[in-house]
């Protein structure tokens, strides 16, 4: 398995303890070499797979890395390694050590959406009008600061803090209330629990005595003290990453964490990958030209491995239908030549940008997959089975019983609705609660006759539900559609088609699991889903549409970037950090192994309206636009009677030429076709 790398990796890989930093650039074989350090512990040396912890930036990649790593030790472990992500990790933490905290281990992770849609409702009683994104964040902070409500009430100030703080108490009590956690309780809480038990800090340090970790440029304080905690018996922990691919500063990465790992763990290793194996030369040297023009960073020299290749391309278009076209057009020259459409991904800087390209694909009928974009889970159909699961393995979980009270219409009102929450709220209990221990006389007035009459019903058919899900998961599927009618209920909507097709993925996705593992829990079902991130739906045979922060770690033959224009790509605005701007410009061209084309449009619609835009900086900075103005200023020397070369039209004889903005046009006769172009795009024949 060494011999698959070079001197700086397998000296890496076989680094077996104390700290282990490998800062290397885009494409060295960091991955790479953590994957085969992984397999050389478990396989060589004899670590035993329980005592490693290998943490990666999305469930793929853990995925991905632990097939590779037990692929090359044949099948010399025991049982396989745990590799996942941070919030993987905690999460199966939580499930052993929460009770420590007084709380029940049958919680439910909710996800951002439900996160908003409860800030919402919390705002709404209380009269605040604050954004909801600010006011999510602001209690994303406080928890990634280790911060309780409490302290934050006591040292709020500003107004908007301090009707922040006063959400985040609500909103913290009602999760707690309804054993609900969050994303970042996920990291919050199982740090928590280590920080105030030393018997389990010390335990679970010894159990795992080798810890890597992937992108460690994008973990936040957090995470850092985490991983602090993880290492308090031992310093065996190797991370990997690239300062100039730090890309979610705006989501509380902290750079320093890699910079400064050296100080923060003593006599800490450092290696440094200096080849890269992953792109031509031309590509490499946009990328390195790029991102030298960042003033924070520590400085990297990366040699391509793979030496020459195709120019980088520049494709010019009018607008954003334009530029969807001429893509599309582009990608059908490849896959006629036979290339696979797996092979070919298009990147954008923000999600606006990917509208365009979906129906220009659409219209070209190219198959894609859009990463990201409305997630699968995120659908109200998939959201309504999700919260029905959600009820089945926690009746009190009121947040996703309100979803599925009335859904589909069981024609339970609003009043009967708020009534049955009165009720509930006087004798403390949850909604479920309420409706369980009351008799439907007791209920009814409480509620309505008619009202009460179906709140009994549903309960009972909860309880259906719940016995049919023990049995078996696999035919629950059947039993909880003919039960409840989802289908149905949607079906009749205008867009019924499509999501009686997405319901049907879903059912086919839950029988799917319980066929790979039989052992599988409705609990366990929900909590896998919730923790699935954008990359993970990257599979299948098609083009991949995606963001450039989905993209981190991954690499394709043909890649195309849009939107290379200034405000868009650098993304300008309130808050902008150049310098992440710039560092996300490295990363999307550092995705492409052979051709790269970098796009960039006249105008776009965007906000309501029309907008002129100019080239990116970037494409400036990369070298990329200096030889095409070069070229434009060599052009601009031609002359009546010269003759040029087309890449379609082939060789013609300039008859005029005229300036057009910065460039000259040209009107060209090839073989008696008179044609207008732009200089730029001609040479000398
Ligand atoms: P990124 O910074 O984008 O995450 P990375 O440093 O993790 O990149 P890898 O993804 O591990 O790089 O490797 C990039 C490509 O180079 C992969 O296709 C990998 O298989 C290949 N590669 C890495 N090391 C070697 C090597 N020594 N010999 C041949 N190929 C290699
Ligand atoms: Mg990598």
């Amino acid at each position: 398995m060494l011999d698959e790398l070079n001197d700086a990796q397998r000296e890496a890989a076989t680094h077996i303890d104390g700290p282990l930093l490998i800062l290397a650039g885009a494409g060295s074989g960091k991955t790479k070499t953590l994957t085969t350090r992984l397999a050389y512990l478990l396989g060589e040396v004899g670590i035993d797979p329980a005592n490693t912890l290998t943490l990666t930036f999305t469930n793929k990649a853990a995925t991905e890395m632990r097939d590779r790593a037990l692929r090359m030790i044949g099948d010399k472990a025991a049982y396989p390694p745990l590799l996942c992500t941070f919030h993987k990790f905690g999460l199966i933490f939580l499930k052993f050590h929460i009770e420590r905290l007084g709380r029940d281990n049958r919680f439910v992770i909710i996800d951002s959406d439900d996160k908003k849609r409860l800030i919402r409702s919390l705002a709404k009683d209380q009269k605040i009008d604050l954004n909801l994104s600010f006011l999510a964040s602001e209690i994303s902070k406080y928890k990634n600061t280790l911060l309780t409500p409490e302290e934050v009430v006591a040292k709020a100030e500003l107004p908007d803090y301090k009707k922040a703080a006063r959400i985040y108490q609500l909103y913290q009590e009602n999760i707690e209330e309804n054993n609900l956690v969050d994303f970042d309780d996920l990291l919050m809480l199982t740090y928590r629990i280590l920080e105030e038990n030393e018997d389990l800090r010390k335990e679970t340090s010894q159990r795992y005595q080798y810890i890597m970790v992937d992108e460690y440029q994008d973990t936040n304080e957090l995470q850092y003290k985490l991983l602090r905690q993880l290492c308090s018996e031992h310093d065996n922990l190797c991370v990997v990453g690239d300062d100039d691919q730090s890309i979610y500063g705006w989501r509380g990465a902290n750079i320093r964490n890699i910079l400064d790992f050296h100080q923060h763990f003593d006599n800490t290793k450092v290696v440094k990958l200096e080849t890269n194996y992953r792109s031509t030369r031309p590509i490499l040297e946009a990328a390195n030209a790029l991102i030298e023009h960042n003033s924070k960073r520590l400085g990297k020299k990366l040699v391509s491995h793979r030496g020459d290749g195709p120019e980088v391309e520049l494709l010019h278009s009018l607008d954003e239908a334009h530029e969807a076209r001429n893509i599309a057009q582009k990608i059908k020259g490849l896959l006629a030549e036979g290339v696979d459409p797996d092979e070919i991904a298009v990147l954008y800087r923000i999600n606006a940008l990917s509208r365009s390209l979906e129906e220009g694909f659409s219209r070209e009928g190219l198959p894609f997959k859009l990463i990201g974009g409305m997630r699968f889970y995120e659908r109200a159909e998939i959201k309504d089975i999700i919260s029905y699961f959600r009820v089945l393995s926690n009746p009190h979980d009121d947040f996703s019983f309100l979803r599925i009270i009335n859904k589909p219409k069981r024609g339970l009102g609003k009043t009967s609705i708020d009534k049955l929450m009165r009720l509930a709220h006087e004798r403390q209990q949850s909604l479920y609660q309420a409706i369980e221990s009351s008799s439907e006389a007791e209920l009814a007035s409480a509620v309505s006759k008619k009202a009460a009459k179906t709140l009994k019903t549903l309960n009972e058919t909860i309880h259906e539900l719940q016995d049919e899900a023990e049995k078996s998961l696999y035919n629950f599927v059947d039993f909880f559609e003919e039960k409840i009618g989802l289908k149905d209920f949607y079906g009749s909507m205008v867009d019924g088609f499509e999501r009686i097709l997405n319901i049907d993925e879903f059912y086919g996705y839950l029988r799917d699991s319980v066929m790979k593992n039989p052992e599988l829990t409705l609990d366990e079902f929900l909590n896998d889903i919730s923790l699935q991130s954008d990359q993970d739906e990257v599979e299948g045979d098609a083009i991949t549409i995606m963001s450039i922060h989905a993209a981190k770690g991954l690499e394709f033959e043909h890649l195309y970037v849009i939107g290379m224009e200034e405000e868009f790509f650098p993304l300008l605005g309130d808050g902008c950090n150049m310098e992440e701007e710039r560092r996300l410009g490295y990363v999307a061209i550092t995705r492409a192994k052979t051709h790269l084309t970098l796009c960039y449009s006249d105008s776009r619609f965007y906000k309501g309206r029309r907008k002129q835009l100019e080239k990116s900086r970037f494409l400036g900075e990369a070298g990329l636009i200096q030889n095409a103005s070069l070229k434009v200023t060599r052009n601009a020397e031609y002359k009546k009677g010269d003759l040029v070369k087309h890449k379609i039209f082939g060789i013609g004889r300039v008859q005029a030429v005229s300036k057009s903005g910065k460039e000259y046009k040209l009107r060209i006769n090839f073989g008696g076709t008179k044609k207008e172009i732009l200089s730029s795009f001609v040479q000398p024949a």
